[in-house]
């Protein structure tokens, strides 16, 4: 079983000095900006929407479209804002894009911008990533010494300015209205909606809030064009994708694949296999904390795309895999992700603020076997009070880890309340809460 995928947007990270402009161009790099900076800008989004490109975040959102929402000129600011706060757990892609080929995405940046006619560009960065803002500052001010950003932007007549700016390290800055309002100087909460950014996004001006892998596939898309990314994958589900594959691993890895490829032929080709060998898997995470989990028989055929996972009631997320085998306590694993969420909650919303840190402390007591069946489905039912109850979608993803441990895994939770009673008969059980 081998990989048929030569590496696109992971190409050049092994290079000598590849976060340098020289490396960059000597592969063909900003060609695809001369051949965007030829056309019209409409025409670059056409070829945006035409490859089915959907968002690298999280939300599967198509690009192209995203980009077609922008509320038209009337003179005034308009932005670009890449969301590079990768925060989610598991997720670590996009800082291998900067650090390593900080011009594929300077390139993307311009444009992307130039097709929604955006003279400035904020790339928001995690707190966490020093060395990525490090290579990409540099990369940024060799574009600007090439005269490929600032006035006249690579000799186009347009003006065009990027900026960095890092963040303080808080997972809610990721949520993209939470991210303006720290761009803005403000408390990084998130916004209700509508307006959508597209409208009135960062200063009330109209704004698209992509994520890096977003961006940085876009030069590709330009110069082999919307035929060829639509090649992988299966219908909907087109083009290539970052895994980011840790735990229970041989070899955790960050690798490109194209979409759609079965689970087992990604971990078993480019991780060397679960440790123990395949039928030591217990479940997995596919796609950053905040999916439901995945047990081995869906694991078994399962395929890495937006749909496929979505079918199993999970989802795609950031494809950040999180491998588990059957070591692992899997009651413990979400306890610990509910207290991630609990923490991360910024507090604005009743049912994240409250309901977070209760699940949390539920699944704590569950852990050990201190809870009742009933309260099971307690929680299960408290976890769908918040999903879809809540400003932003940080309630969404504290939810979804319990519901699919309760799916998945209920015995797991009910074997050990019963190993709690019959251990300890006289102890009371603890109401829920
Ligand atoms: Fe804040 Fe949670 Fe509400 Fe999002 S869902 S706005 S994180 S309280």
């Amino acid at each position: 079983m081998a990989s048929t995928l030569t590496p696109i947007l992971s190409r050049d990270w092994d290079a000598e000095r590849s976060w340098t402009l020289a490396t960059y161009r000597d592969g063909g790099g900003y060609r695809a900006l001369d051949k965007a900076l030829a056309m019209e800008p409409g025409e670059v989004l056409e070829a945006v929407k035409e490859s089915s490109l959907r968002g690298r975040g999280g939300a599967g959102f198509p690009t192209g479209l995203k980009w077609s929402f922008m509320a038209p000129p009337d003179g005034g600011p308009r932005y670009l804002v890449v969301n590079a706060d990768e925060s989610e757990p598991g997720t670590c892609k996009d800082r291998e894009i900067m650090r390593h080929d900080p011009h594929l995405f300077i390139e993307g940046c311009l444009i992307a911008s130039y097709a929604m006619k955006a003279n400035v560009c904020y790339i928001y960065l995690r707190g966490e990533y020093v060395d990525e803002r490090n290579n990409l500052q540099a990369a940024v001010d060799e574009a600007y010494a090439a005269g490929l950003l600032g006035k006249n932007a690579a000799g186009s007549g347009w003006d065009f300015d990027l900026y960095l700016h890092h963040g303080a390290g808080a997972y809610i800055c990721g949520e993209e209205t939470a991210l303006l309002e720290s761009l803005e100087g403000k408390k990084g909460q998130p916004r209700l909606k509508p307006p959508f950014p597209a409208g009135a996004g960062l200063y009330g001006c109209p704004t698209t809030v992509n994520n890096v892998e977003s961006i940085a596939v876009a030069p590709t898309i330009l110069r082999r064009g919307a035929g060829w990314f639509r090649k992988f994958g299966r219908e909907n589900n087109h083009g290539t994708k970052i895994f980011s594959i840790s735990g229970h691993v041989n070899r955790p890895c960050n690798v490109e694949e194209a979409m759609s490829i079965p689970l087992k032929q990604l971990i078993d080709v480019h991780c060397g296999g679960v440790k123990g060998g395949w039928d030591n898997l217990k479940a997995i995470i596919p796609g950053g904390s905040s999916v439901p989990c995945l047990p081995k028989n869906i694991c078994d055929d399962v395929l890495m795309d937006f749909d496929a996972l979505r079918d199993h009631r999970s989802g795609l997320g950031t494809a950040a895999v999180i491998v588990m085998d059957k070591s692992t306590d899997m009651v413990r694993a979400i306890a610990r992700l509910a207290y991630f969420y609990k923490h991360e909650s910024c507090g604005q919303c009743t049912p994240c603020r409250e309901g977070t840190g209760w699940m949390w402390r539920v699944l704590e007591r569950m852990v050990v076997g201190d809870s009742t069946t009933e309260e099971i489905d307690k929680l299960l039912e408290v976890s769908t009070q918040i999903e879809g109850h809540t400003i932003c979608a940080l309630g969404d993803a504290a939810a979804w880890p319990v519901q699919g441990l309760i799916r998945h895994f209920r015995h797991e939770i009910e074997e050990r309340i019963n190993t709690y009673r019959n251990d300890r008969p006289h102890v009371a059980v603890v109401a829920a809460e």
